[in-house]
């Protein structure tokens, strides 16, 4: 029997599948075909998703997106134009083909990085959705994730080679070009871990893949937790997101609180919270739940802020005006089953704590900030040996991938400014404006040490461009030397 016809007969055969329309907001298709404005959704397959969350963990972000088998082409980046959800959709008779035809599951895999890309790179918040350039980048992206996570090259590049068109077309780049991206961005993920091939990151144990295995699927490996396990699914929502906001300067102020409550249930619990002080919360909810909500009540029990839309990760950020005890609310709003579980989290950030440190560090420290400051520690030192001396105090923060940050300084005479990023960033510009605001000189090199001549006395501004970050936000260092 044709595949096509055993695909539609199981479809039709699934007992009541959830089906949902998804009108295309901006969108970035792995291969330049137009989409309907609305396609149809099904819930995902269990592989794709576990492929999708393990690409996911290897970036170290949490999802910002949801992934469903769909009516498209092959596979997009989506934004639905409605609730302005990220999805990724995917065509499962198209990745089936693909599988079949590469023999190995991490065609899938590859696809389904670039994708994600997309969303990590923002791209289709853009007008005009997929166009070579991004669609390079994303490419690049995939390499990169795949080196990660064991792929051999020539995994990373199976679909690619099967797939493509060979000319390209307006919106997508020739298959040479793009194999050329994936592969530099396997070479870059190599070079970052330091040796070929690369060991898979943090505490994974012997389990993760390596080389030509199949894409690992998350219940076997020890991290993440398996599908009953729905208090482990709760904190391990909860960790990735810590890790995330540990990146932007935030400590974890409480325990996470794991509760089980029923369905349409309040978990409530009491928290300090000190005025002036930045705060994210989130709560988080097991694989059962699709949608939870989040309440923040004042110590003398009024609501201040709450986030009650249709989703499982609702967050609130706040600056209390004052200091006291107030309380967190979850919302168990729908659990498919008759209780699920729900955590909440607790993230602060002292004001002005990120953007500027002295050179005596400040209150922030992690291994991004020291690898930049050592950074600066390297240049200080040859700087030194020339005969110029640092004026002012280091420029130590975040700034998002492809965003900028300005800071303005007085230089009592000609020298030089030099940029440094953390390990995540292989490619940071920095351009130097004068008091008019007139450019005066910029370093926009595809390198992590960009450096403007400062031509004498006068006030500028420098801006740093975060050119290239692996992740959705990197450190950046940078500080002036005097001649
Ligand atoms: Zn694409």
């Amino acid at each position: 029997m044709p595949r096509l016809v055993l695909a539609l007969l199981v479809l039709l055969a699934a007992p009541a599948f959830a089906q949902a329309p998804i009108t295309i907001g901006g969108y970035c298709s792995f291969e330049g075909n137009e989409m309907d404005d609305t396609v149809y959704g099904f819930d995902s397959d269990d592989d794709a998703e576990a492929a999708v969350r393990e690409v996911t963990r290897y970036t170290g972000l949490r999802p910002n997106f949801i992934i469903r088998a769909a009516n498209v082409p092959n596979a997009a980046a989506v934004i639905d134009g409605d609730s302005g959800q990220r999805l990724i959709l995917y065509n499962q008779e198209f990745m089936r083909a693909v599988s079949e035809r590469t023999a190995s599951d991490w065609s899938q895999v590859s696809i389904l990085a670039h994708e994600l890309g997309h969303h990590l790179q923002g791209h289709t918040l853009l007008a005009g959705g997929s166009r070579p350039p991004i669609e390079l980048e994303a490419d690049q992206f995939s390499g990169f994730v795949l080196q990660r996570m064991g792929a051999t090259l020539e995994d990373a590049t199976r679909a690619m080679r099967a797939i493509a068109s060979e000319e390209g077309s307006d919106t997508h780049p020739p298959r040479s070009a793009r194999l050329a991206a994936i592969t530099n961005g396997y070479i870059d993920s190599e070079t970052l871990s330091g040796a070929a091939p690369s060991a898979p990151p943090s505490d994974a144990s012997g389990e993760t893949p390596r080389q030509a295995d199949p894409p690992p699927v998350p219940t076997t490996s020890s991290d993440v937790p398996g599908e009953t396990d729905y208090e482990g699914q709760v904190r391990y929502q909860l960790d990735s997101a810590h890790r995330a906001f540990e990146r932007q300067g935030y400590t974890r102020t409480v325990e996470a609180h794991v509760a089980r409550i029923d369905a349409n249930a309040r978990e409530r619990f009491t928290i300090d919270l000190e005025a002036g002080v930045e705060y994210q919360l989130m709560a988080s909810c097991d694989n059962d739940c699709t949608d939870v909500d989040l309440f923040l009540y004042d110590p003398s029990g009024e609501l201040v802020d709450s986030d009650q839309l249709a989703d499982d990760i609702p967050m609130v950020s706040v600056i209390p005006t004052k200091t006291g005890q107030y309380a967190l609310e979850g919302l168990m709003y729908e659990c498919e089953t008759s209780f699920c579980y729900i955590g909440i989290g607790a993230w602060a950030r002292r004001a002005g704590g990120t953007d500027r440190f002295g050179n005596d560090g400040g209150s922030q420290s992690n291994s991004y900030v020291e690898h930049v400051t050592n950074g600066l520690g390297v240049a200080r030192q040859q700087y030194g040996s020339r005969g110029m001396r640092q004026a002012g105090t280091d420029q130590v923060g975040t700034v998002g991938a492809n965003e900028t940050r300005r800071f303005e300084f007085e230089a009592g005479g000609p020298g030089e400014v030099v940029g440094v990023c953390d390990q995540d960033c292989s490619d940071v510009d920095l351009l130097l404006y004068d008091a008019d605001g007139d450019l005066v000189d910029s370093d926009e090199l595809e390198d992590a040490v960009p450096i403007v001549e400062v031509p004498g006395p006068g006030r500028y501004t420098a801006e740093v461009v975060m050119y290239e970050c692996a992740t959705d936000i990197c450190y950046y260092g940078a500080a002036f030397f005097r001649q």
